[in-house]
């Protein structure tokens, strides 16, 4: 099938040297909703720009239905954007914004019939004489959806849509958008920030880091199976607790992951993920585990494949329907380092005095050409020992989700039973070790 969007290794840079997106390859399927999520300044809205052609694309191709659409102008590309910020005409009513496009395209044609069928379907009918100042932010996005949908384009590229809105709001504009793009039929690239939102909206998600694809997938595959450790921080609220372990592997033992003051031993017979853990003998890793992994219970009411560990309560965050506990399991958390603002490396400027051996030179021309690895336990980005929580998280180095009926206080000692079948275990660098790379998504477990 021929694809609707593709990007064939697709490299962009402002300043030399510095790519801010680097060697993107994405292929999207018509009628597909793929969603660009990733931290704000990781060059989601210079994907789509490239795609939309705002922006020249330095180096990589792009197809739009099949045919090869770098040079091709913007008018010609049969796209519409919808932006942040609405982007209306402020002297133009509701019915002249949605029909500006149409004029233009058209110019001999009676836009009216046009407008009047997308304005019904988005029902914004009695809004059509008001000008933008007169209306909402809802309303206002809603005319700006309604001028993209009536020049009945090929692709919409919507670049944060929903952001200056508010949350009651978002949430149900969501819901439309969703809707009405999948009535439509139209292949859609969404950018967020915001990871419910690419959660409830994508077909696939593909997340970036620094200018580089990290993971493309379904919603509940990147949840299930991150890529990397970037992913797995990146996707889910709250946020996976992330602690540094130590494998250890006797021949003769049981197998642990030591958490500083605690461990977690695995369970016996180890099963294949397990056993491919024994490789990691005596090496730092990062342990994942979500707070559903977690439970509040006394080890006497361990299921299988559940071991004990016991927490320190630092902190209850009340939620309404749900608390959440922030334990001190005297573990030490794994921090990410760029996971708000990745920004890629600008080029080290050296004096003409001091060029450096050429080794130096390669190895600042590479590091700015790769994102690098996720997070290096080698050389920790924070050597303080005691690190402050990361991410403006709260003291404690795991986050439980329990019912608001449990009556909790800090500085209570409390039993906790890990779920071993839900352990995430990533490599120095980040990478997922456990579950195993290759293993199929078991999506019901
Ligand atoms: P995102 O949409 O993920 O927030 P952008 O694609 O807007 O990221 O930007 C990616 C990077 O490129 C950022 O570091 C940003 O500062 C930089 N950038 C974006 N547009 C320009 C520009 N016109 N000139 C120079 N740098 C830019």
């Amino acid at each position: 099938m021929t694809r609707a969007i593709s990007l064939h290794d697709v490299s962009k840079s402002y300043t030399r040297g510095t790519r801010v997106v680097d060697r993107l390859s994405l292929d999207i399927e018509p009628g597909e909703f793929l969603v660009l999520l990733g931290p704000s300044g990781c060059g989601k809205s210079t994907v789509l720009r490239m795609i939309a052609g705002l922006e020249e694309i330095d180096e990589g191709e792009l197809l739009l239905d099949g045919e090869y659409a770098n040079d091709l102008m913007p008018a010609d590309r049969r796209i519409a954007m919808v932006f942040q910020n609405f982007a209306l005409y402020p002297n133009m009513t509701s019915r002249d914004n949605i029909g500006f496009p149409l004029r233009i395209e058209a110019p001999g044609e009676d836009p009216r019939p046009r407008v009047d069928t997308t304005a019904r379907m988005l029902g914004i009918e009695d809004l059509l004489d008001r000008f933008p100042a007169q209306l909402s932010g809802g309303e206002r996005q809603r005319v700006a959806m309604g001028r993209a949908i009536a020049r009945h384009p090929t692709a919409f590229l919507m670049d944060e849509p929903l952001s200056n809105l508010d949350a009651k709001l978002r949430g149900h504009l969501r819901a439309e958008i969703s809707a009405l793009t999948r009535e439509l039929g139209v292949t859609t690239v969404y950018v967020t920030h915001d990871q419910a939102e690419a959660m409830s909206l994508g077909d696939r998600v593909a997340v970036l880091r620094g200018g580089v694809l990290q993971q493309v997938g379904a919603p509940r595959t990147v949840y299930a199976l991150p890529a990397n450790v970037f992913v797995a921080a990146f996707i889910g609220i709250p946020r996976i607790n992330l602690l540094r372990g130590l494998v250890r592997a006797p021949l003769d033992g049981a197998m642990t992951i030591s958490l500083g003051k605690q461990y977690l031993r695995l369970p016996e017979p180890l099963c294949l993920d397990h056993q491919l853990l024994r490789v990691q003998q005596g090496r730092e890793v990062i342990v994942g585990l979500r707070s559903e992994a977690v439970r509040i219970a006394e080890p006497a009411a361990a299921r299988p494949g559940e071991v004990h560990i016991t927490g320190l309560v630092e902190h209850v965050e009340f939620q309404g329907h749900e608390v959440l506990v922030h334990f001190n399991t005297g573990s030490r958390p794994a921090v990410v380092p760029d996971l708000e603002a990745p920004r890629p490396v600008p080029p080290v400027r050296r004096r003409r005095r001091d060029p450096g051996t050429v080794l130096d030179r390669l190895r600042t021309r590479a590091g700015t050409l790769r994102a690098g690895p996720v997070v290096t336990l080698e050389h920790p980005a924070d050597p303080d020992p005691d690190p402050a929580p990361p991410d403006g998280r709260l003291p404690g180095d795991l986050i439980v989700r329990t019912t608001p009926d449990i009556d909790l206080r800090h500085g209570m000692q409390v039993p906790l039973l890990v779920d071993i079948a839900h352990l995430y275990v990533f490599d120095q660098h980040g990478e997922r070790i456990c579950p195993a790379p290759d293993r199929l998504p078991d999506l019901e477990e």
